[in-house]
């Protein structure tokens, strides 16, 4: 184990050295350095030629649900290169030309699970311009087209885009790995009176009259990001200010509720700024898109996509904010170079959260969300196979979201958190707030993380590294002796309760005045494992209004319970869930507990065949797989 992270630093090494070399290079046209690491997701070969910047006209046909139009990919390439390879999945390409519009030979190879198809394109002789004319699979992983019965206006359809972790393919031909890092401009025409919104520069316009009932919106993303990060949105959308530098959009109807929800956001930016140093992206603005999106939030830069499961009408779940945001700096700024190294986004960023939650709403609050992540984790790692326990993962042949489990996020965290404990905060949360300067608009990987923290923290110091002991978190299963273990006095007082509770005493009289909604949750996950009765789970529904909580969390963690006993006055309430919104991290759960059971595959599967066109694929695919296709 120590020998690995030893190989891994000398690479470090050599590879900042080649960078160096590169940079002083004067007399090189601008190839970017390349990856560190091959891509095992990609078919690039970024040494050859690598894209730098996207120019997508693209026009929206909501009829047949597909992107129509160009893409012109300006290439870096080194002087004896004569392809260059782009990722793409389900696209249907028409032409490739040059820049004076001559046709360029082009081949898409066979198909690649997970991977989708390289499209091999001859670079022409003279120009650094790639133009690819192609249009979108209605079936475009990437894409959810909503009818306008699944918005929240009834009245207008809607299109959102979600690219993480290799599904910009299926939108865009470029280069789709994390570790290219590409700028990008956007034209896109949509039916009126729809408005457009990307994770870039958006003019204040209502777009531009572009005949025939349609509209232009343009867009510019002038800071390099990886491919995953490009994000569109369609729909009947409404803005409204928050701050000076922030804002919401979202459908009409959800926008006065949307916008007191996230009143907080501009101190949210302040608090993230001691921490990471200056937000660096310009604006900071939240879509709170349709029920279907299947993540809580993704990190958009300029514009996080969220689920409109957190507005829970008491800003109780605004955490999930302050992790998005804080994806601006650990992710978006400094992003993985491979999805092996995942947790460089993640762990960052969930430690990140904690810290910011901290700043806003105080220590007890952060040390409860610090709790319930450890508990998950530990909970998850149980059923996990030991290779995927550790924080730098093998995901060579497989689909990357495998990789999408509590362990980066949460281990990753704990191992910052470690380091922290070991050093203090006055020496880490410099050594923090530098990693991000110093890394700032690159990739990186995890022996790169490694090589940064050796120069720059722990400086030689043989008992410091030996009491963090780095082998046991990036390379070994479980959780690491050294780990630092948070705990929450909050969550005392509610373990006593759920003891007392799961003893007979009455709903009534549990002492749960004042209490956070992270200690409903903590209480709930208790007496999941306890074998209440009917009786008693009638009492504490009906004294504490849970199947009626608009806290999706709580909701979640009541239903879980209500599952395990297999409570048959819960099911409305569970159906309303599973059906109203399509979250992946709520249904994989519920539908996992009610597979287990005869009593709860009939609901599942009965409940997923009405659900399932409402899903994004993200979801349908987990859940295919857990309940079935055509369940
Ligand atoms: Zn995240």
């Amino acid at each position: 184990m120590t020998r690995s992270v030893r190989s891994r630093i000398a690479l470090a090494v050599i590879c900042a050295f080649a960078v160096a070399a590169c940079r002083q290079d004067a007399t090189r046209p601008a190839m970017p350095e390349a990856p560190l690491t091959a891509d095992v997701h990609s078919f690039a070969r970024p040494a050859e030629a690598r894209v730098t910047h996207v120019a997508l006209e693209l026009e929206a046909d909501f009829s047949s649900r597909v992107l129509r139009g160009r893409a012109t990919l300006t290439i870096a390439r080194a002087d004896d290169a004569r392809d260059v390879v782009l990722d793409t999945r389900g696209l249907e390409i028409a032409r490739v030309l040059d820049q004076q519009r001559q046709p360029l030979t082009f081949r898409l190879e066979p198909e690649v699970p997970h991977l989708g198809r390289p499209l091999v394109v001859s670079l022409p002789a003279a120009g650094d311009r790639v133009v690819v004319e192609y249009q979108t699979a209605p079936d475009a992983a990437a894409l959810q087209w909503l009818s306008p019965g699944q918005t929240a206006g009834k009245t207008h359809p809607y299109l959102y885009s979600h690219g993480q972790a290799i599904l910009t393919r299926t939108w865009i031909p470029t280069q789709d790995s994390p570790g290219i890092r590409q700028t990008y401009d956007a034209t896109i025409t949509v039916p009126t009176p729809l408005r457009v919104v990307m994770s870039a520069e958006m003019p204040p316009t209502d777009g531009v009259d572009a005949g025939q009932g349609r509209r232009t919106f343009r867009f510019r993303m002038n800071q390099p990001i990886p491919p995953y990060l490009i994000a569109i949105a369609v729909g009947d959308l409404a803005f409204r200010e928050l701050g000076p530098r922030t804002g919401v959009y979202t459908e009409p109807a959800m926008l006065a509720r949307a916008a007191d929800e996230l009143v907080d956001l501009e101190r949210m930016i302040a608090a993230a700024e001691t921490l990471g140093g200056p937000y660096r992206w310009g604006r900071y603005d939240v879509l709170v898109l349709p029920p279907s999106f299947p993540f809580g939030g993704m990190e958009n830069p300029r514009l996080t996509f969220a689920t409109p499961t957190i507005l829970a009408g008491d800003r109780s779940l605004v955490s999930l904010l302050a992790h998005e945001l804080a994806h601006s700096w650990s992710g978006n700024l400094v992003s993985n170079a491979t999805w092996g190294d995942f947790w460089l986004n993640e762990g960052f960023t969930t430690y990140f959260e904690y810290r910011i939650m901290e700043a806003l709403y105080g220590a007890p609050r952060a040390s409860m969300l610090a709790v319930l992540g450890r508990n998950d984790l530990l909970r998850e790692m149980a059923d996990l196979p030991p290779d995927d326990t550790k924080l730098a993962i093998d995901l060579a042949g497989r689909d990357p979201d495998e990789g999408t489990t509590s362990v980066p996020y949460e281990k990753g965290a704990a191992l910052l958190a470690t380091i922290e404990q070991a050093v203090g905060r006055d020496r880490f949360d410099p050594w923090l707030r530098g990693y991000f300067n110093r890394h700032a608009f690159t990739s990186i990987t995890t022996t790169q993380f490694i090589a940064d923290l050796q120069q720059e923290l722990i400086r030689g110091d043989q008992a410091l590294l030996a009491r963090i002991d780095l082998p046991a978190w990036l390379d070994a299963p479980g959780l690491p002796a050294s780990t630092f273990v948070p705990v929450s006095p909050a969550f005392t007082q509610v373990e006593e309760q759920a003891r007392r509770f799961a003893q007979g005493a009455r709903a009534s009289t549990l002492a749960v005045g004042g209490w956070a909604p992270q200690q409903w949750q903590h209480l709930l996950e208790r007496l999941r494992t306890r074998p209440l009765t009917a009786a008693q789970l009638r009492d504490l529904d009906t004294t504490h209004a849970l199947s009626a909580t608009g806290n999706s969390e709580i909701l979640f963690a009541w239903l879980r319970v209500a599952v395990a006993r297999q409570y048959d006055p819960a099911v409305p309430a569970l159906e309303r869930f599973l059906t109203s919104q399509g979250r992946r991290k709520f249904l994989k759960p519920l539908y996992e507990d009610l597979m287990k059971t005869p009593w709860g595959r009939p609901i599942a599967r009965r409940v997923y065949a009405a659900a399932r066109p409402g899903y994004h694929a993200v979801s349908t695919q987990t859940i295919d797989g857990i309940v079935g296709e055509n369940p």
